[in-house]
């Protein structure tokens, strides 16, 4: 199921309040506090998108996928079958490329 997303919900700054930012979640229909922020930076001035608990998973994988190749996510944090399968790779590819004997 596609999640719709109301732009008109985007994050606002409190008029009381200018450090405080209201972030509800950003589904359509959806009152919950958005509690997981998705491209949200305060030091870059961005203000993300928000959602709740309930919606969180389906924004990511909507919002993500392009954005995030494999090849973006750092060795570390790839699971230990799939970081062995890329090592060997870039070994095997070197060797055909002659750098190592
Ligand atoms: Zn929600």
């Amino acid at each position: 199921m596609t999640l719709l997303i109301d732009q008109s919900k985007k994050p606002t700054r409190y008029r009381s309040n200018e450090a405080c930012v209201k972030h509800f979640c950003m589904a359509r229909g959806c009152s919950n506090w958005g509690a997981f922020g998705i491209g949200a930076s305060f030091k870059a001035g961005k203000p993300g998108q928000w959602f709740c608990s309930e919606h969180i998973a389906q924004a990511h994988k909507q919002l993500c996928t392009e954005t995030r190749k494999p090849s973006d996510i750092p060795d570390y944090l790839l699971p230990q079958p799939v970081r062995a399968r890329k090592a060997r790779r870039e070994r095997n590819f070197k060797k055909q490329q002659g750098v190592l004997l």
